[in-house]
């Protein structure tokens, strides 16, 4: 890792760094040489004798910092070039080259961390689920063929002329046929593949704890979860309690203005309609005379933009508009203190994801002008629950598509609104939050086969064709079933408080989706696409030119 003065060496190994004296004795001077000329990240090995460092010299820091070795004898197994960056946590470096040299980016104390946690996470969460609660590990394929509604998938070329596979988004279906085929308890480390273009913080393959069992209901899941979080928890990050908070969809969505909220601090919306319904703002005039028209608002503790004034008052160009009533009942019902800022939407919405934006942007901007509002080592988990079962398309309203997947079932006390009025629906889907990001997902499917089918061709206007090998599994003896998938890897990125989850995963894609390292996609060229019956509608010599 270093040298010093031709005194010390430090090496790194995977347990960390350890100190070698040099010896500064002639009969050693060859070995001296040999390791103060080595270059640094060389790979050497050294004999000698262990012992604790002269009183005073210890390093309390270093868990090795009690310790050094006196060489006898040193080999250069093999000696290492000049690098592109230096392998020290506080030289600065892009992501770009990072990634590109991702083999040098991993010897970093951090990912180096970040990985050996991981891994001991998920043989807990093993240990756990195999050993604990009688869950089998079965792999499921990923050359499968697209699965209606959800996230678009990669396509796969087949040597049969216009066939395709496709990666499969998630072990969904295979994972219901596991319950069907009498693995009533699976779980899978699965790796998920999903096409959605370039998204920060996205990437196109990752890793799902996922889980199916048969004969459990939400409860059941739930409880199980809280077990498996508990269990596998690093122990240096303090305990998590369980079990863990619940709160509703339609909660979630009014006081936070998203299904995924950050409960870790205040600042909820608050509908104000009622009391601005008496007021000349001709804005909010108009957005209540809408069908879901309403006024909501956030307060900001201390955001002193447009304030209150220490006399009590509320500073604002609206002020005018309201009466000293209207004025006192919003400083109540916003509980607003001196200094602090109210931002007021109003508009024909139900769920109110403006001011949740809003709440969110507001709290990094508090924290970056030095306040704290989220404890850094605090974990939040939320369960989301009673989804609706379909929310309308967001390319077209007028259609609809599943909250979830199609094979969610739907709340018990709601199954005959499925046939009346499906949007009325709400679903046995839950969701699990941590610090404001989901980081997981499931629900109790349908088990019944006409149910099923009524939703993909009558709801969905799927062509459930596509699914007659689950309709026909349905139909063969299906137990009751439900699971849930964990994202792998945001839960491991917010356990290490990783800015991305690309700094858990050993060689992620870039932010393009693109494998900088090994440069992958790639170009194939026509020969090497003739057994798929494909050709690239470029002329071939520009795709030599790029390939070159
Ligand atoms: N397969 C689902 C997903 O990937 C999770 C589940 O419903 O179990 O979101």
């Amino acid at each position: 890792s270093r040298i010093r003065q031709g005194l010390f060496l430090v090496l790194r190994d995977f347990q960390g760094l350890t100190q070698i004296i040099l010896p500064q004795d002639e009969a050693h001077s060859h070995v001296r040489k040999l390791l103060s000329n080595a270059p640094v990240e060389s790979v050497v090995r050294v004999t000698g004798i262990v012992s604790s460092r002269p009183p005073g010299q210890e390093n309390p820091k270093m868990p090795t910092g009690d310790i050094e070795v006196k060489v006898e004898t040193a080999e250069i197994l093999n000696s290492c070039k000049k690098l592109p960056f230096e392998i020290k946590d506080f030289i600065k470096k892009s992501e770009a080259l990072r990634m590109q040299y991702r083999y040098l980016d991993l010897r970093s104390f951090q990912l180096q961390y970040n990985l050996r946690l991981r891994s001991q996470i998920v043989m807990r969460m093993r240990e756990y689920l195999c050993n604990l609660h009688g869950f089998v590990d079965v792999e499921t394929p990923t050359l499968f063929k697209r699965t209606p509604g959800g996230a678009k998938e990669f396509l796969v070329p087949s040597r049969e002329a216009g066939k395709f596979y496709s990666l499969p988004q998630s072990p969904q279906q295979f994972k219901q046929l596991l319950m069907v085929g009498g693995v009533d308890r699976y779980f899978q480390v699965a790796r998920c593949y999903r096409d959605e273009g370039s998204r920060p913080d996205r990437q196109p393959e990752f890793t799902q704890i996922d889980i199916e069992m048969s004969f459990v209901d939400q409860a059941g899941i739930q409880g199980l979860i809280e077990g498996l979080l508990q269990y596998s928890w690093p122990q240096e990050r303090g305990a998590i309690t369980t079990p863990f908070p619940s709160m509703t969809y339609e909660e979630a969505l009014a006081d936070y203005g998203t299904d995924k909220p950050d409960t870790r601090f205040g600042m909820k919306i608050v509908d104000i309609s009622d009391i601005l319904r008496r007021s000349d703002i001709q804005f909010v005039q108009n957005a209540l005379s809408y069908p879901h028209g309403t006024v909501k608002a956030i307060c900001i503790p201390q955001g002193v933009v447009k304030k209150r004034q220490p006399d009590g008052s509320l500073k604002s160009l609206l002020t005018k508009l309201l009466g000293k009533e209207q004025q006192s009942e919003l400083i109540r019902a916003l509980n607003v203190q001196v200094d602090d800022v109210v931002l007021l939407a109003a508009g024909e919405h139900k769920r109110c994801s403006a001011l949740g934006s809003l709440r969110l942007e507001s709290a990094d901007l508090l924290e970056a002008a030095g306040m704290t509002l989220r404890d850094p080592t605090a974990f939040h988990f939320l369960w989301v629950v009673d989804f609706p079962l379909f929310l309308p398309k967001e390319e077209n309203p007028a259609e609809l598509e599943s909250a979830h997947h199609p094979f969610t079932a739907p709340h018990p006390v709601d199954t005959n609104l499925l046939y009346s009025d499906p949007t009325k629906v709400r679903s046995q889907h839950y969701d699990l939050v941590l610090n404001g990001n989901e980081i997981g997902g499931g629900s109790i499917r349908i088990h019944n086969a006409e149910q099923q089918r009524f939703v993909l061709e009558k709801v969905l206007k799927e062509d459930s064709e596509v699914l007659s090998h689950l309709l026909e599994a349905l139909e063969s003896g299906a137990p009751p079933h439900g699971g849930i998938a964990l994202g792998l890897d945001r839960l491991i990125s917010l356990i290490v408080g990783a800015p991305s989850i690309r700094d858990v995963i050993a060689f992620p894609k870039s932010f393009r989706g693109r494998d900088l390292m090994g440069n992958a996609p790639d170009y194939v060229t026509p020969e090497e696409l003739e057994p798929y019956h494909i050709q690239v509608s470029w002329p071939v010599a520009e795709t030599e030119a790029k390939k070159n």
